[in-house]
């Protein structure tokens, strides 16, 4: 049995007492690929760090998190730009736009956004799309930018049956689902089951949004496990094929071989 979790903040301070055991207890629980989107500048290193220690199991990724631009954008963005000219990413994120919590760069964020598309493009990498109450706005980017060349996930999607379809629509979009999927009344079951297989990959986004029976702890890796059990309940099919396929989905879009 083998599980990957395309979306994990190991690296972030949650996890500054028992990060190696949580990479162990992942493995432990089958949970053998982990890939890392990074979030700004200060996050670099740390994520560098566990992917030296673990090079096997960690797959860091470059780019600026939505909530993280700030004036200085387009400055950090250079530095990351040199970063992926000298260094192995597998992705390229965690960018998109969040309206939730702040909209004063929100013309920066778009740009930001903009220019990390390219780059998915320039570089052949998955782009890792952070989409928090920006839905139209981000459609419209992607209606705009999409084809053969941009591939990517909508991370944490958590969308109505009508925007998983638009994604879809796109040449190479994958749905990122975690924890919010054990939720009672999330509305998620509704809308994935009727998702093909091949489209959708697992992810905990730890240490945020841990699934029932964790709910409102700390998230980490292992945790994947609860989510790929709803999944084999909401698509009638066996633990083994749930895991399998998604795991599956996500090497390929990483192209880990
Ligand atoms: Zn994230």
């Amino acid at each position: 049995m083998v599980l990957a979790d395309t979306h994990t903040h190991l690296y972030s301070k949650q996890f500054t007492h028992d990060r190696t055991e949580a990479v162990e207890r992942a493995i432990h629980a089958g949970v053998k690929h982990l890939f890392l989107p990074n979030i700004d500048a200060d996050s670099i290193e740390g994520m560098h760090q566990l992917t030296e220690s673990f090079p096997n199991n960690c797959f860091p990724m470059m780019g600026l998190h939505p909530c993280s631009v700030k004036e200085n954008y387009l400055e950090v963005l250079e530095k990351m730009k040199t970063l992926l000219d000298t260094n192995k990413y597998y992705g390229i994120g965690e960018t998109g736009i969040d309206l939730y919590w702040d909209k004063t760069f929100i013309e920066q964020q778009i740009q930001s956004f903009r220019i990390q598309i390219q780059w998915a493009k320039e570089y052949q990498l998955p782009l890792i799309i952070h989409c928090r109450n920006a839905f139209n706005e981000i459609l419209e980017i992607i209606d705009e930018l999409d084809d053969e060349n941009l591939k990517g996930i909508f991370h944490c999607f958590n969308g109505n049956a009508e925007q998983a379809s638009h994604i879809l629509k796109y040449h190479n979009f994958l749905l990122g689902i975690g924890g919010v999927l054990t939720y009672k009344n999330s509305g998620l079951d509704e809308v994935i089951k009727n998702i093909p297989l091949e489209k959708i990959v697992l992810e905990t986004d730890s240490p945020y949004l841990a699934p029932v029976p964790y709910r409102g702890k700390r998230n980490e890796p292992a945790y994947i496990t609860e989510v790929a059990k709803k999944m084999a309940e909401i698509f009638a099919v066996p633990y083994e094929e749930i895991t399998e396929k998604t795991s599956h989905n996500a090497l390929k879009i990483f192209e880990i071989k």
